[in-house]
C-alpha cells in the first residue's frame, strides 16, 4: 500500500430535540448521506434527577427508518400503531416509517436518571418508500468478542454474524469496543462507504485520531479498517450501498420530490395518514413552516 485511505472529516453542530441538547453528524455541511444513512443525532451522556431527560411528544415521519441505539439509560416508544416498546441498551428500537407513522420518545418512569445514546435515520430506497409502517424491537443483537474488544452488529452483516434487524438495502450498522492500548481490525464491504463516530475514548484509524463530534468518512473500496484505541473506546461505524439518487430530507421526512413533502407536511397537519399516539400524554408537535430542505448528495 503506498497511501494510507483518504479520511474526510465534517463537524458536527449542535442542536436540540424536545429540549434535550444533542450533536448532530448527519446530515454534515458536504455530506448528506454515507450509504443509506441519512441522519446521526448523538445525546449524553448525561445526569438527571426529576426532569424527564427526553420528552419528543408526537411527530410524523415517512420515506425512512428510525434506529434508535442506547450506551446507557432508558427510552419508551410509543407509535401510532400502538406499539410501546422500552429500549436499553444494547436493544434496538428500529421503527419503519414507509409511508407515514407518528411516534413519541420518553424517559420512561423508574428510569436510571442516565441517558447516552444514538439516533439514526435509514432512507428507504425508492422501491419501499411508501411500505406499510411497521415497528420492531430487538432485544438481543448479535455479538462478536475479539482479543481487543467486541463488535456489535446493529444492522447488516460482519465477521460471519447476521443482525436480525429489517432492512431494505445494503447496510452495515455497528458499535466497535475496543480496550484501551489495543487494536481492532475490522472487515468491511469494498462495495459500501463507510463512516465511524467516535461515541467514547480516544481512536485513531491508520494513525490518524479521530476527534469525537466528527464524522470521519473514508468513502468505498476498503477490505478492513484498523482501529487502535489510547484507552477504553466505543466507536459507530456506518455504511452501506451509496444511493444511486439523491433523496430530498425536510423536517422528519425523506422523499424524492418537493410535492410529497409538502403533502407530509399537510397531511400532518390536517391529522391525515400518519395517526395518533393514543398513549402520549400532550400535545403534538407541530410541523414547521416549509422554508427549506436538505437535497442529499
Ligand atoms: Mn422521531
Amino acid at each position: 500500500m503506498t497511501q494510507g485511505p483518504t479520511l474526510e472529516s465534517y463537524a458536527a453542530r449542535t442542536t436540540e430535540v424536545g429540549g434535550l441538547g444533542i450533536v448532530r453528524a448527519l446530515p454534515a455541511r458536504g455530506r448528506r448521506m454515507v450509504g443509506p444513512w441519512c441522519f446521526l443525532d448523538r445525546y449524553g451522556p448525561l445526569n438527571f434527577t426529576s426532569e424527564k431527560a427526553m420528552d419528543v411528544a408526537p411527530h410524523p415521519h415517512m420515506g425512512l427508518q428510525t434506529v434508535s441505539w442506547l450506551l446507557d439509560g432508558e427510552i419508551v416508544h410509543n407509535d401510532s400503531l400502538g406499539c410501546e416498546a422500552l429500549v436499553q441498551p444494547g436493544q434496538l428500537n428500529l421503527m419503519t416509517a414507509g409511508k407515514g407513522i407518528a411516534h413519541s420518545e420518553e424517559t420512561p418512569k423508574g428510569n436510571s436518571g442516565r441517558l447516552n445514546g444514538v439516533q439514526l435515520w435509514v432512507a428507504l430506497p425508492e422501491e419501499h418508500q411508501h411500505t406499510d409502517p411497521l415497528f420492531d424491537h430487538y432485544a438481543l443483537l448479535p455479538e462478536v468478542e475479539l482479543p481487543a474488544g467486541k463488535v456489535t452488529i446493529i444492522a447488516g452483516d460482519m465477521l460471519g454474524q447476521h443482525s436480525p434487524a429489517r432492512i431494505f438495502s445494503g447496510i452495515i450498522g455497528a458499535e466497535i469496543s475496543i480496550r484501551g492500548d489495543d487494536k481492532i481490525a475490522i472487515p468491511l464491504s469494498r462495495d459500501f462507504e463507510h463512516a465511524f463516530f467516535v461515541l467514547d475514548g480516544d481512536v485513531a484509524f491508520c494513525a490518524e485520531p479521530l476527534q469525537q463530534a466528527m464524522l470521519h468518512y473514508i468513502g468505498n473500496g476498503h477490505d478492513e479498517a484498523e482501529l487502535r484505541a489510547n484507552e477504553d473506546s466505543r466507536v459507530l461505524l456506518i455504511g452501506g450501498e451509496a444511493f444511486e439518487r439523491p433523496v430530498l430530507m425536510w423536517w422528519n421526512f425523506v422523499g424524492r420530490t418537493h410535492d410529497e413533502l409538502a403533502q407530509g407536511r399537510e397531511d400532518w397537519e390536517q391529522h391525515r395518514r400518519f395517526g395518533e399516539v393514543n398513549a402520549y400524554r400532550g400535545p403534538r408537535t407541530t410541523a414547521p413552516e416549509m422554508l427549506s430542505m436538505f437535497l442529499s448528495s
